[in-house]
């Protein structure tokens, strides 16, 4: 594959980022790709295990002539990032991110891209439970969907982020950021959310012994508790950030939830059937689009905490 940027900046280590960097890096998409990240301690590791061509000890250096930036921080700093990098954007130059919420990330952002520089919001639907730098790896985009909301961006900028999106693997759509947030909501957010509580219930469940829940954790609360081990700050920013649509979600499904309560101390067998089998075909149709495993987690490590 042709190289598509002379120049790449990512602001941000993590997993996205270093899962692009090394994406990237397998297809020669990049002239060269640059990193920063607040810590030290990220930059340091970045630096040990090579996971960009240069980082750099500000996101002002880093950005300095790229072609690409792309936010990788959590959608909390979007906006306290873009600010800083602002005032030294190369003209011409695109500017993405790879929040998980877009309509707040969009609102923060925007305000502080200069003219002549273009905004092109992207979700890669990809990801694990791990964090940091040491987590990214180069497959993880494999298969997997990106999302663009491109908005009024000049189309040539946006077909070539689209091209550079399937060099690392994924396929592309395009959506507005409402729609974005309220399928993400479905998807994503609301079953992280109920995950969380599920987790939290056992914990507080003083009769099951915490020998029992982790001796019996059948596949069901096993896949729970990894869901509920993704990174907290994370999370936190997506729940505050994708508010309306997230609560919007948890009130049908409180309703549903309702319901199937009901039929169970009604005893009534046929609702709860009817419902299972609509649920079966679901997950009948997730496989048949070929989204059902799981991004596979080549035992890089857990990231740190943060
Ligand atoms: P991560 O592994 O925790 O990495 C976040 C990175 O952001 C770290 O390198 C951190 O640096 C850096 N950072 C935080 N605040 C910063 C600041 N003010 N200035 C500069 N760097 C800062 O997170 P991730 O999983 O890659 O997620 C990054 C973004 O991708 C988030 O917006 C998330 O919503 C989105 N996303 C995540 C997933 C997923 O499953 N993980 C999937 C799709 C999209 P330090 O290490 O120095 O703190």
């Amino acid at each position: 594959m042709a190289q598509l940027y002379d120049r790449v900046a990512l602001i941000g280590l993590g997993l996205i980022a270093g899962s692009m960097s090394l994406a990237m890096r397998r297809a020669g998409l990049a002239g060269e790709v640059v990193g920063y990240a607040r810590s030290v301690e990220t930059r340091d590791t970045a630096r040990e295990i090579g996971l960009c061509d240069r980082v750099c000890d500000s996101a002002a250096e880093a950005v300095k002539d790229a072609d690409l930036v792309v936010l990788c921080v959590p959608v909390g700093v979007m906006a306290e990032v873009a600010a800083e990098i602002a005032p030294v954007l190369k003209p011409g130059c695109t500017v993405s991110d790879v929040g998980s919420v877009k309509a707040a990330v969009i609102a923060a952002v925007a305000p502080h891209i200069p003219a002549g520089v273009h905004f092109i919001p992207a979700h890669p639907l990809a990801g694990t439970e791990h964090s940091g730098p040491r987590s990214g790896f180069a497959a993880l985009f494999d298969n997997r969907w990106c999302i663009l909301v491109p908005g009024d961006a000049p189309r040539p900028d946006v077909e070539r982020i689209a091209a550079l999106w399937r060099a690392m693997g994924s396929n592309v759509d395009e959506m507005d950021a409402e729609h974005h947030d309220l399928v993400l909501a479905v998807t994503s957010h609301t079953p992280h959310l109920i995950a969380y509580t599920m987790v939290g219930v056992a914990d507080d469940l003083r009769r099951v012994t915490d020998s029992e829940v982790i001796k019996y954790s059948a596949a069901g609360f096993r896949d729970f508790t990894r869901i509920a081990a993704s990174d907290p700050t994370m999370w936190r920013d997506v729940f505050l950030n994708n508010k309306e649509a997230t609560l919007d979600i948890l009130g049908r499904f409180t309703e549903e939830l309702f319901a199937l309560q009901r039929a169970i101390r009604m005893g009534d067998g046929a609702h709860l059937h009817d419902y299972f089998t609509r649920t079966r075909a679901i997950r009948r149709g997730i496989i048949e689009a070929g989204q059902d495993t799981a991004a596979p987690d080549f035992g890089r490590g857990a990231g740190k905490p943060s």
